[in-house]
């Protein structure tokens, strides 16, 4: 069968069968196009059917996560894990407990999390989890209730040699721990179950910064190939979480300024440079808004309810590290009024599809996160082999090696799209290279 008639029959039949899915389908169709011109020169992958297997998750686990709150009362939420590939390693994708989680959020970042973690190099499936559990508001107590009740259910179904979940939007230290405490309560200890574990007990130096600084390290040796550095460069940065915060402590470490952060209410403009340091204090010790922010810092403005999308102030680089489809088509559209040169992709699939084809036709360089962001999962992947030799190396270490890893998926992104005639097309050099690996692992294991 013909390359394109093989896609194009899969893509028909995902979305009949997945009808009303709309971020999942919304990866499949950024996905799926750009794999034809490689199927097109690799035949044995259509004949042996490969990517109509792949596209099926081996397993997708729905349970009820009652628990109960501090007045008495039982709740209940929805728990999923989606176990998606395991062709080149264990399961391996976070956890998000966000009251917008539902399947097919879950099924778009699992699938999403296949070629990330393919092209990191290292041994990691694609697999993703959550809740419709929101932990904003909630004590102490009622979030470690609903986390004990929660991993009493996952237990059953991850392990260090089958499946490690690791942290995700509204799953930080605080619900890593409770976690991995009940875990450990029920089938004894196996640190290596989970990532993202705090310093003192089986965590990885530079895990909590992984993911913001490979973002920025990506772009790094984007503008290093341009012959330019973030030296004096103006960035807009969304979210103001796990992500957000790391990426703007590298930028302003590598010479850049930080103009904006946000949250879910709203956002702070600084003309002097977001205070880093502030929002950390903020938002990972205090638990508060990002509108206190402009309590000690009266030149900077909060927004309150709008997005920073929407608005114009001229900047170079983009790096939108809040959620899905953050900016829109017409957001875009500003963005490129802005002057944004380049768009990395702290978040995942924070552009609609309609906002990378504006970002594309005015040669804008985007950088799809399961490229850009998938600093996070590769020092995971550290912090399991650090776990099973019961050793733990270094922050420089692991900072270096996610560095490299970086410029290798980079580079592997850049090349594979130069070698199929789509320069700086990191979407399809992503995709390609991220289906190969794994492709090629389904058809010499008899496409388990
Ligand atoms: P956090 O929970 O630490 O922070 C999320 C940030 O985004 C918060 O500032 C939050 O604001 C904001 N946000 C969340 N939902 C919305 C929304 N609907 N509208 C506007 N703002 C929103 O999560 P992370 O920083 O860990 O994750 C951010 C993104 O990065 C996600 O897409 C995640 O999948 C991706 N990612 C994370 C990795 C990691 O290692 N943590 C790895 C790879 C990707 P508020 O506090 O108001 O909710």
């Amino acid at each position: 069968m013909e390359a394109k008639q093989y896609v194009e029959e899969i893509q028909k039949k995902i979305h009949a069968n997945d009808r009303g899915q709309v971020e999942y389908l919304q990866a499949i169709d950024e996905f799926l196009p750009t794999v034809e011109v490689f199927l097109k020169e690799n035949p044995a992958f259509i004949d042996a059917n490969i990517l109509g297997i792949l596209i099926e998750p081996e397993r997708m686990l729905q349970f009820r996560v009652p628990w109960q709150d501090d007045q008495g009362n039982w709740q209940v939420n929805r728990g999923y894990r989606v176990q998606y590939n395991s062709a080149i390693g264990p399961y391996k994708g976070g956890l998000r407990f966000h009251p917008s989680v539902n399947l097919s959020v879950m099924k778009f970042l699992a699938f999403e999390q296949i070629f990330k973690n393919s092209l990191t190099g290292l041994p990691i499936g694609g697999g993703k989890g959550g809740s419709d559990f929101d932990p904003k508001g909630k004590s102490d107590g009622e979030v470690m209730r609903f986390c004990q009740s929660f991993m009493t259910e996952l237990q059953k179904h991850i392990g260090p040699s089958t499946d490690v979940p690791a942290g995700d939007i509204g799953v930080g230290a605080r619900e890593i721990g409770y976690l991995f405490g009940m875990y450990k309560r029920l089938r004894n200890y196996d640190a290596g179950v989970l990532t993202g574990k705090p310093l003192g007990y089986w965590g990885s130096e530079a895990r909590t910064e992984a993911t913001g600084y490979g973002c920025v390290y990506f772009v790094k040796h984007l503008l290093n190939d341009l012959n330019e550095s973030f030296k004096g460069k103006k960035v807009v940065v969304s979210g103001s979480g796990n992500v957000a915060i790391y990426a703007m402590e590298k930028v302003k470490e590598l010479g850049g300024t930080v103009l904006t952060c946000s949250d879910s209410n709203g956002f702070i403009y600084d003309p002097n440079g977001i205070d880093v340091e502030l929002v950390k204090e903020l938002k990972e010790k205090n638990r508060e808004r990002i509108s206190k922010y402009v309590t000690t810092h009266k030149e900077a403005t909060y927004y309150d309810g709008q997005s920073v999308w929407d608005f114009e102030i001229a900047y170079d680089i983009a790096l939108p590290c809040a959620t899905q489809n953050e900016i829109n088509e017409k957001q875009a559209d500003l963005l490129v009024k802005n002057g944004g040169k380049v768009v990395a992709e702290g978040a995942n699939m924070p552009c609609t599809l309609d906002a990378v084809a504006v970002l594309d036709k005015a040669g804008v360089l985007y950088c799809p996160g399961k490229a850009a962001n998938a600093g996070g999962v590769a020092v995971s992947a550290l912090e399991m082999s650090q776990n099973s030799e019961r050793l733990s190396w270094s922050f420089e270490k692991v900072d270096s090696m996610l560095d490299d890893i970086m410029q290798n998926i980079y580079q592997t992104c850049r090349d594979t799209a130069n070698k199929y005639n789509a320069p700086n097309n990191f979407v399809l050099g992503a995709n390609i290279a991220g289906f190969e690996k794994v492709a090629q692992a389904m058809l010499s294991q008899g496409l388990v």
